[in-house]
């Protein structure tokens, strides 16, 4: 007699339907069919040669992206937040005093991170929408002393596009190692890890302007940031996320074998290779260039229909992700699910300290072009003429 007790779902007897739909929030984006073909690609064992042989490629493809040389240089099983944990468990040990540059969500998850590993955890913070001077942080080093100083780059909840000049060289001035957030604005934006800012660990995700599918992300780590990885005093608390063999597993550590750490998630690695490819075909310098005169298309249409950017020096605003103000007398909710349920087209309101105040289009990778911009423009422009607005 069958001891099976739960009995097969019967939701699981219908076919898996998944609809088309225009991914114009801050992520993920609308994956080209060449690289969801990539991720169709027969599974074969993640330790055989011609995986390693893809990894290999993957790592020429980010040294690319991130415009570095460094032999740590990886993709990280899991998203974003995989990323930065890795980079902050790693670099990090308990009772090691750690800044991080506030002005979104993402330095308030940097600093949560580093204090539930036992960090002693400072904040510079500035208004959603802001940004810091150099002076300020030169300040903050000065006064907490870190070891790890982290920065988003592309501020993806409030759409700011963070200056980079002379920050790696402050870090460097007081000790300190320079971590940056670039996973809504790798690809999109310039960014150049080894000249510019002396960064010592950057990441990237997968779905943003690479438009591969969640689930990897790219992350490098320079000589000094491995100087002090790989000579703690303690290990790191995820053993998942340890460097020494994660750079063992990607082949970057010289030694003659590789060991089992964890299954790759190969069909992802397929898809990540052909994105970088794809980058590579277009070349960086042609991807910035269409990301920023798309979103200068956008902003213009924006203010052309009555809307307000959110972010007001037009030299730091994220091309990848625009940050509108919230129309004012309309509810945001009702403004997003409208153009959802209508247009069958994603755009979303705030995240963290920026909820109530914007919405966030994000037009990334190939989702960037100027027929997608009048697309947009369209449905908000419908929304704002059908939703409810308030005469107060
Ligand atoms: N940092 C930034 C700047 C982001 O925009 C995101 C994703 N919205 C993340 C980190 C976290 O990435 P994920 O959702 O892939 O974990």
């Amino acid at each position: 007699m069958s001891r099976v007790s739960v009995p097969p779902p019967t939701c699981l007897q219908k076919p898996l339907r998944v609809p088309h739909r225009y991914m114009f929030g801050p992520g993920p984006s609308n994956v080209p069919p060449r690289i969801l073909w990539a991720g169709a690609s027969p599974v074969i064992g993640h330790m055989h040669p011609e995986i390693f042989e893809i990894m290999s490629d993957i790592k020429s493809g980010i040294q690319y992206m991130f415009q570095t040389h460094n032999n740590v240089t990886l993709a990280v099983s899991g998203t974003g937040h995989t990323a930065m944990e890795c980079a902050i468990f790693n670099a990090v040990e308990t009772g090691d005093s750690v800044l991080t540059a506030v002005n979104g969500i993402w330095g308030e998850r940097a600093a949560e991170m580093a204090e539930r590993i036992g960090a002693r955890v400072n904040t510079i913070v500035a208004p959603p929408g802001g940004y810091f001077s150099n002076a300020e942080i030169e300040k903050a080093l000065s006064k907490y002393r870190p070891v790890l100083f982290f920065l988003a780059h592309g501020e993806s909840s409030t759409g700011v596009l963070h200056p980079l000049d002379g920050i790696g060289q402050l870090c460097h001035k007081y000790n300190c190692l320079f971590l940056v957030d670039s996973v809504a604005s790798l690809g999109g934006a310039p960014l150049y890890m080894d000249q510019q800012g002396l960064i010592d660990i950057l990441y990237t995700g997968s779905q943003k302007v690479l438009n591969a599918p969640p689930g990897t992300a790219p992350i490098s780590f320079s000589e000094r940031a491995c100087q002090k990885i790989f000579n703690r005093k303690t290990k790191p608390v995820s053993f998942f996320l340890d460097l020494s063999w994660l750079a063992n597993y990607w082949g970057c550590d010289g030694k003659p074998s590789r060991l089992y750490h964890h299954t790759g998630p190969v069909t992802a690695f397929y898809s990540l290779r052909e994105s970088l490819a794809l980058l590579v075909e277009e070349s960086l310098e042609r991807s910035w260039e269409r990301h920023q005169k798309v979103a200068e298309y956008f902003s213009a249409g924006l203010e052309s229909i009555g809307l307000k950017l959110f972010v007001k020096e037009k030299n730091v605003r994220l091309p990848t992700v625009t940050t509108i103000v919230a129309p004012h007398g309309y509810d945001w909710k009702e403004i997003t699910a409208y153009i959802m349920k209508t247009h069958n087209l994603e755009i979303s309101g705030g995240l963290g300290p920026s909820v109530g105040l914007v919405l966030r289009v994000g037009l990334m990778g190939y989702n960037s072009s100027t027929a997608n911009v009048d697309m947009v423009l369209a449905a908000i422009k419908d929304a704002l003429k059908h939703c409810h607005k308030s005469k107060v």
